[in-house]
C-alpha cells in the first residue's frame, strides 16, 4: 500500500490507521458518529462510525435523515477500542 498522509505511526507500528468510514474515502477519522437504529438495535447497542472533517457532515446527515438517534464527537486516533462498521456503499435511495 502506498502511504499517504503517513507519518504519526512509528516504526513496525501495528496500528491500523482509523480512516473515515464512508466509502472509498481513506482520510483519517477526525470524528466519531454514533449511532443506533431502534429497529434493530435494541437496548444499549449502537454503532460507531469514523469520518473525516469533509464527510462528517455527510454522514450525520444519512442518518438523521432516517431519525436515528446519531451523536457526533471528536475521534482521537488512540482510541483503538472503538468498534466500527462500514458505513453503506450506496446512500442514494430516497425515502420519501
Ligand atoms: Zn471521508
Amino acid at each position: 500500500m502506498i502511504g499517504g498522509l503517513g507519518g504519526l505511526g512509528g516504526p513496525g507500528g501495528e496500528l491500523a490507521k482509523a480512516t473515515c468510514s464512508r466509502a472509498g474515502c481513506r482520510e483519517a477519522a477526525t470524528w466519531r458518529i454514533e449511532w443506533r437504529n431502534p429497529r434493530i438495535h435494541t437496548g444499549d447497542r449502537s454503532k460507531t462510525w469514523l469520518a473525516c472533517e469533509e464527510h462528517v457532515g455527510y454522514l450525520r446527515d444519512f442518518l438523521e435523515a432516517r431519525s436515528f438517534p446519531v451523536e457526533v464527537g471528536p475521534f482521537e486516533a488512540s482510541e483503538t477500542s472503538v468498534e466500527i462498521d462500514s458505513a453503506p456503499n450506496a446512500a442514494t435511495r430516497s425515502d420519501s
